[in-house]
């Protein structure tokens, strides 16, 4: 019959997977060897969990499939995952060694799959970026052609047939004078020459930027 069973040994000691492991009951204490050496001793509360194991027997082999690090600020210790058995060492080898086979599948699986998820997050997070920076390419050239089109309206005599101006905006009430400067390109702006933004009422500076594109960047 296969048991698996697990004992911590101090980190100190060095030890792999597929080794062979002894225990040996003796002066009420549970040896531990591997590959020859000495591990010390089962800890008081690993040994009440091996005693049945020692039924009518001295000694128990077993291989160990698995190595846990444990590492505390106080304490380094290893958790030795071992299969027991009384059939003979190759057998326990064999199973060991696809016990072991398994676990890095599992592991390798594991990764692969996080590693999938994370190209995609990152090209879902990319496309996201792309659709914001054209987004505010298209605001920031409708600003520029607004105000470029106030600008050729100034140049028309007041009163001319394309006066856009007074097509599109109707009289601005007057407003309190504000200095500010703009967010994206560091100018100057004035409610005095600048205009504002017909859907955020910010300024709009000759950059293109203003409240909208300033949404979408913060
Ligand atoms: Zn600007
Ligand atoms: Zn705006």
């Amino acid at each position: 019959m296969l048991q698996r069973m697990s004992f911590t040994i101090s980190g100190i000691y060095s030890l792999s997977v597929l080794t062979k492991i002894k225990l040996i009951y003796i002066d009420e204490e549970v040896r531990i060897l591997a590959s020859g050496l000495n591990l010390g001793t089962l800890t008081e509360s690993d040994k009440n969990q091996f005693l049945p194991l020692f039924n009518n027997v001295r000694m128990i082999e077993g291989v160990c499939h698995h190595i846990e690090h444990i590492k505390t600020y106080n304490n380094n210790t290893k958790t030795i995952h071992v299969i027991f058995s009384e059939a003979n060492h190759e057998h326990l080898k064999y199973i060991a060694a696809g016990m072991v086979q398994h676990r890095q599948q599992q592991e390798a699986e594991l990764k692969s799959q996080a590693e999938e998820k994370r190209i995609l997050e990152e090209s879902r997070l990319r496309r996201k970026q792309e659709e914001k920076e054209q987004r505010i390419k298209e605001i920031k050239e409708r600003n520029k052609n607004h105000l470029q089109m106030m600008l050729n309206n100034k140049r028309n005599p007041i009163g001319s047939s394309n006066n856009l101006l007074e097509i599109f905006l109707p009289k601005q009430v007057p407003q309190s004078h504000r200095l500010t400067h703009c967010f994206d390109c560091k100018r100057e702006l004035d409610s005095h020459h600048d205009i504002k933004c017909t859907s955020c009422r910010w300024l709009l500076c000759p950059c293109g930027a203003c409240g909208c594109t300033y949404k979408l960047m913060y």
